[in-house]
């Protein structure tokens, strides 16, 4: 049984994604599942805050994968979002895999859809709208420093 974490509205979501983002490192991959408004957009914006990034992440819906840069090195922050990709093959031809190879960290919207274009490494999460103002956010952590991520978190 992985970590689970229940929030009560957006700040807290946010505020979570702020304490994971904080210990997210180059060639860390964060894939996010769940539906239409469970609230991975809010939890991005809160990794990308904690990472570092200058900029406030909207939802890349438009243009496939956002980049943010951050002052302290020149590390970029990809923020994908796969809910219009058919399959994992689309996400190649769309710039994934350059994402995947720069020196940074790739945050994966509807990662299912494109399971097969990530690596086996990647901290996975599942979103679930609870109702109201709850969400629930189930860790499913693959790979060492996922792994590492997560008991940081547990311990804190
Ligand atoms: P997704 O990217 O999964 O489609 P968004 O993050 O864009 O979802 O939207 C989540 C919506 O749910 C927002 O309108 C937000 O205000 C609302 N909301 C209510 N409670 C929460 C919560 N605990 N965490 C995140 N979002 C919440
Ligand atoms: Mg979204």
């Amino acid at each position: 049984m992985g970590l689970v974490i229940v929030t009560h509205g957006p700040e807290e979501t946010e505020q979570l994604g702020e304490r994971l983002g904080k210990r997210l490192q180059s060639g860390d991959v964060v894939a996010l599942s769940g539906e239409l408004g469970a609230g991975k957009t809010c939890l991005v914006r809160g990794l990308a805050r904690g990472w570092g990034a200058v900029d406030h992440p909207t939802s890349p819906t438009f243009t496939l994968i956002n980049e943010y840069r951050r002052e302290r090195d020149s590390q970029r922050f990809y923020h994908v979002d796969a809910y219009r990709l058919a399959d994992a093959r689309d996400a190649q031809t769309l710039g994934l895999e350059d994402a995947l190879d720069a020196a940074g960290v790739v945050v994966v919207e509807w990662a299912e859809r494109i399971r097969g274009a990530l690596p086996d490494a990647a901290l996975w999460i599942e979103v679930e709208d609870l109702g109201g103002d709850v969400r629930r956010f189930c860790f499913d952590p693959r790979g060492s420093h996922a792994e590492k991520i997560i008991a940081g978190i547990e311990e804190a």
